[in-house]
C-alpha cells in the first residue's frame, strides 16, 4: 500500500514531467500554433500563489517542505514553455510530406481538407 507522501511525490514528478516532455516538444520542432500564452501565463499565476501559501504554511509549521519542491518543480518548465510561446510564434511547423494548397501554395497538414488560408477546399476535384 502507498502511502499519502509517496503518492504526493509521484504527483509531483507526473506534473513536472508533463511540463517538461512539452518543453521538448517545443524545442524540437518550434510548433507552438496550438499554444496559448494564456494558459501557461495562468498555470504560472496560479502555481506562484500556491508557492507563496506553500512556503508560508512551511515557515509557520503548518505543512511539509516538499509542497514548495512541487510547486518549483512545476513553476520553472511552465515558465520555459512561456517564453518558448513568446519566442516561436511565428515559426511553423515544416514537414516535407506535408502537401502544399493548390490554390495559395501554403503547407497544409496531411488530413485537412480544405485550406485554412484561402478556404480551397482540396477534395473538390474528386467531386464528379
Ligand atoms: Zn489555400
Amino acid at each position: 500500500m502507498l502511502s499519502i507522501q509517496t503518492i504526493a511525490w509521484m504527483a509531483i514528478g507526473l506534473l513536472a514531467l508533463s511540463h517538461w516532455m512539452q518543453v521538448y516538444k517545443i524545442w524540437k520542432h518550434h510548433e507552438v500554433r496550438d499554444l496559448s500564452a494564456g494558459t501557461y501565463a495562468f498555470l504560472l499565476i496560479g502555481y506562484l500563489i500556491l508557492a507563496f501559501k506553500a512556503t508560508s504554511d512551511y515557515l509557520f509549521g503548518a505543512s511539509e517542505w516538499f509542497w514548495i519542491a512541487r510547486q518549483c518543480a512545476s513553476i520553472i518548465p511552465v515558465t520555459i514553455v512561456l517564453f518558448q510561446i513568446i519566442k516561436y510564434k511565428r515559426e511553423r511547423w515544416h514537414d516535407d510530406s506535408d502537401p502544399f494548397c493548390k490554390n495559395c501554395k501554403n503547407e497544409l497538414e496531411p488530413d485537412w481538407k480544405y485550406c485554412p488560408f484561402c478556404s480551397y477546399w482540396a477534395e473538390e476535384e474528386e467531386l464528379p
